[in-house]
């Protein structure tokens, strides 16, 4: 059996990167959609196959309560959006499956665990690399220590986005600005790549251009402490490319560049080339979620690791607001 998943908000990475990866997958079929657009939804019934019946808009999407169809769905919208959705899901007794980053806000995240544990419904974060061979690689090297005890991460994720009518560079919507869209793939990665939670935090911010990045962040450089004395360095940017993961270790290094783009991605070690498959990261995410889900396990990305992350971005902001070092 397959698990029967609605897609809500047809945008870039609904349409280009989830919609294509159902296709190799054997335990996740796209069984429906919810859109304002109703082009949208005749494009995707005739593309993928889709009745009618598994189509929702945002208004009548409560009745989904009543559609023995659909079991989960994937919420793709603007981050601001996370939060009412996952509710009205739950609410209507279907597993979530969120984007990351999973709300806006430490509350809403809190809530929307909450939410889900009351209906007794799974909650997924799509952090698709947790579910890819390279980033596997990083977490296996801070359990398993192949080089020692890591010492110092230095992981940063930026691009450039000058688009101000984007939601992106609106705060309502995305409830930050580049930490909030690709920050949190560095923060992550610092997690992962020491297999720890931090203790503390400072930040500082940089804007060269307020005149584009009226309402959000430009720049944001941040540092953390570990409890094993491993300490990171992060930048997050909407003005330059950085894709970059450096771990130092006692007895050696990692470097990943890119580190967090859909791939291929590509790393060395001490040892050497990163020899690892290249994979679809969104199938191997949605396989793995979809299986568990359907066997009643825990997902490997639960609403818990999405809420460790916004709790530690909410530090961030302070951090840089203050100026002072934030306990977490
Ligand atoms: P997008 O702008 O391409 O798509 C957003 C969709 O939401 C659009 O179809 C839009 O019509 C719809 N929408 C509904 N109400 C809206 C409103 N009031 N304002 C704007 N759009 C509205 O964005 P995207 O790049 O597909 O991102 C969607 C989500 O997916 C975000 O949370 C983002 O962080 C996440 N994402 C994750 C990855 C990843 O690699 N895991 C990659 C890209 C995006």
């Amino acid at each position: 059996r397959k698990l029967n998943i609605a897609l809500i908000g047809l945008g870039y990475y609904a349409t280009y990167q989830l919609a294509p990866a159902f296709a190799q997958t054997q335990f996740a079929n796209l069984a429906g959609v919810v859109s304002g657009t109703p082009s949208k939804i005749e494009d995707w019934k005739k593309k993928y196959n889709i009745p009618e019946k598994n189509c929702y808009n945002y208004q009548n999407f409560d009745k989904i309560i009543e559609n023995k169809d659909i079991d989960a769905v994937y919420i793709v919208l603007p981050n601001s959006m996370h939060h009412e959705f996952a509710l009205r899901a739950a609410k209507a007794g279907k597993h979530v499956i969120c984007e990351k980053p999973m709300a806006v806000s430490v509350r809403e995240a809190e809530e929307m665990i909450a939410a889900c544990k009351k209906a007794g419904v799974q909650l997924a974060i799509g952090y698709r690399l947790h579910y890819e061979p390279f980033t596997n690689e990083v977490m296996r090297l801070a359990r398993e220590k192949d080089f020692g005890k890591v010492k110092f991460v230095e992981a940063s994720f930026g691009f450039k986005l000058r688009d101000t009518n984007a939601w992106r560079m609106k705060k309502a919507f995305a409830g930050g600005g580049p930490m909030m869209d690709v920050g949190i793939y560095a923060l992550n990665a610092s997690r992962y790549a020491t297999g720890e939670e931090p203790v503390s935090v400072t930040a500082q911010w940089v804007k060269t251009d307020p005149e584009i990045y009226k309402d959000i962040e430009e720049t944001l450089f941040w540092q953390l402490k570990f409890p094993g004395g491993a300490i990171s360095s992060s930048t997050t940017t909407y003005n330059g490319n950085v894709h970059r993961l450096f771990v130092s270790y006692e007895n050696g290094n990692l470097e990943m560049s890119p580190a967090y783009d859909y791939g291929p991605l590509k790393g060395k070690t001490s040892k050497g080339e990163m020899n690892l498959p290249v994979i679809k990261h969104q199938t191997a995410q949605l396989e793995a979620m979809s299986e568990a889900i359907l066997n009643n396990r825990p997902v490997r990305t639960p609403g818990e690791e999405g809420l460790r992350d916004m709790k530690i971005i909410e530090a961030i902001y302070k951090a840089a607001e203050t100026g002072k070092e934030i306990k977490l």
